[in-house]
């Protein structure tokens, strides 16, 4: 049998307890796993590591390309940035997937409706990837970044797990009608892949609605894909569905480097009770096992939680802290139910994930032409758009922009306002290239620049033409 390194990181809170258990259950199986322990989180911030994550926890990780992790509390006033995130960002792990299926003995206004699905959630990109900026002492903006070779790797791998586990669909859910560039390059991306896997029904829904159907007829979906945030949301929601977060497990998976944990937090209230329920922690293991290709040992285990919860040993979050067993006890009868099997409740036999390989190059899609057609010229500026719109026509006179239109947070308000916005100090300047002209991001910053003289500027965007098509999105009641 294979001998497997893996790095362990007990966590914070309740971390410790529930991967004590869930390594005892492993190992249980007679699975050679070398368990390599490394720390993150709290006691690293107050050590001063302002990430949280110390250099050999980081080495490990290197080396092993695979590691179990309890959950990480980022106390306040130690650090800055959750010791998660930077996990995930320093390993790439651009997948998130996370499953939810019905267990036995969990009461649920679900229960007996048959729910098995899997959020395959993006992991590092979209509204997450954190950047923030005050356009002006009133207004903030956050930056959606959705990338064309991300939003492939996203959704090649949710094809990709479906057919490791045998899923039959992928359903993809996006805010595309209304984010037609950032979404919308998700949905259209999924369009153009879905082919290649005839074998697995593919449709799109918008995630609202997404949201809606998962509390009405969870069971109609098998694999959802969706964005960073969009995933994050409906994943607590699926996790609901079948009993709560003591019962959610993930895997973060990059190119040839997978972190596996629980979907829940430090819980710090139950840290050091054993009360607490290690289920999520323990199938994030099983995750784990399937990724080491340990695939028996992985159904070993998920069909002992099934025997044990069948046989009405559960854990307090499910039945009541007054009746369930501790975490202990409750491990202890998974290991004693190792090598039982079942009827009517089946475990799926997986397959290993074939991890989508995308090409590394910085410049993913090569179009064939590409032009800039004018700039928006973001400013800050108490004036109203009726006095600000012919300043800006008068500064802009001799340049080869014009003014085409200003808007008040997406919706144009200059020329011929409209009376019921009620504008803030944030106005979208869009100048767009005079008849004949041919304009570049040089003519727009000296533009910004003579503009700049006069009213407060924030930021300049291009206007691009790509392949013909535009590379930005109008305003509400622009033509
Ligand atoms: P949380 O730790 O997930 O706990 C929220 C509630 O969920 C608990 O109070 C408890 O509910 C229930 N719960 C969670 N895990 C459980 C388990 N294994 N067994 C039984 N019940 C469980 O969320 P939080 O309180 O918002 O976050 C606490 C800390 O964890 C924060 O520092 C946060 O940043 C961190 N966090 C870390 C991760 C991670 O490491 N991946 C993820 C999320 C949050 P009841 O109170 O109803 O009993």
């Amino acid at each position: 049998m294979a001998r497997h390194e893996v790095t362990l990181i007990p966590g914070d809170g309740i971390g410790p307890e529930c991967i004590g258990a869930t390594v005892e259950i492993i190992d249980a199986t007679g699975v050679d796993i070398d368990w390599i322990e490394r720390h993150a989180g709290e006691r690293v911030f107050k050590s001063g590591v302002a990430s949280g994550v110390p250099q050999d926890t980081i080495d490990s990780i290197s080396k092993t390309r695979v590691a179990l992790k309890g959950p990480l509390g980022t106390p306040v006033g130690y650090g800055e940035k959750s010791a998660n995130v930077t996990l995930r960002k320093l390993f790439e792990t651009f997948g998130n997937i996370r499953p939810v299926r019905e267990l036995p003995g969990v009461r649920t206004p679900y229960a007996g409706r048959g729910v098995d699905l899997v959020v395959v959630r993006e992991n590092v990109e979209d509204l997450y990837a954190g950047i923030e900026h005050m356009q002006t002492p009133d207004v903030a903006q956050c930056l959606k970044l959705i990338s064309a070779k991300g939003s492939e790797k996203i959704v090649r791998l949710a094809f990709e797990f479906a057919r490791a586990e045998g899923r039959k669909s992928v359903a993809c859910a996006t805010k595309a009608n209304i984010m037609k560039l950032t979404e919308g390059e998700v949905k259209r991306t999924f369009e153009r892949i879905a082919p290649e896997y005839p074998d697995i029904e593919s449709w799109h829904v918008i995630i609202d609605n997404c949201a809606h159907q998962l509390v009405r007829d969870p069971a109609q979906f098998d694999v959802i894909v969706t964005t960073n945030m969009n995933g994050d949301i409906i994943s607590d929601l699926t996790s609901a569905l079948v009993g709560g977060l003591g019962f959610a497990p993930s895997a973060n998976l990059g190119n040839g480097i997978a972190i596996f944990e629980a979907v829940h937090g430090t819980a710090p209230k139950y840290a050091g009770t054993d009360t607490i329920n290690p289920t999520a922690v323990l199938l994030s293991g099983v995750m784990m096992l399937k990724h080491l290709g340990e695939f028996e040992a992985a159904t070993d285990i998920e069909h002992a939680v099934i025997a044990t919860m069948l046989d009405g040993f559960l854990t307090g979050d499910a039945v009541g802290y007054d009746r369930g067993l501790k975490t202990s006890e409750f491990a202890a009868v998974i290991r004693s139910n190792l090598g039982r099997r079942v009827d009517g409740w089946s475990v799926r036999t997986a397959k290993p994930i074939r991890m989508p390989q995308v090409p590394r190059s910085l410049d993913f899609r090569t179009p064939t032409t590409k032009e800039t057609v004018g700039a928006d010229i973001f400013l800050e500026s108490p004036l109203h758009p009726a006095e600000l719109g012919p300043s800006l026509e008068t500064i802009a006179a001799g340049a080869p922009l014009r003014l085409k239109m200003i808007s008040n947070r997406g919706t144009k308000v200059y020329p011929d306002g409209n009376p019921n916005i009620d504008c803030v100090n944030h106005h979208r300047c869009r100048f767009v290239a005079r008849e004949g002209q041919t304009v570049t991001m040089a003519d727009a910053l000296r533009l910004a620049q003579a503009i700049g003289g006069v009213h407060e500027v924030c930021h300049v965007e291009r206007l691009l033409r790509i392949d013909g098509a535009d590379g930005f999105t109008k305003a509400q009641g622009e033509d």
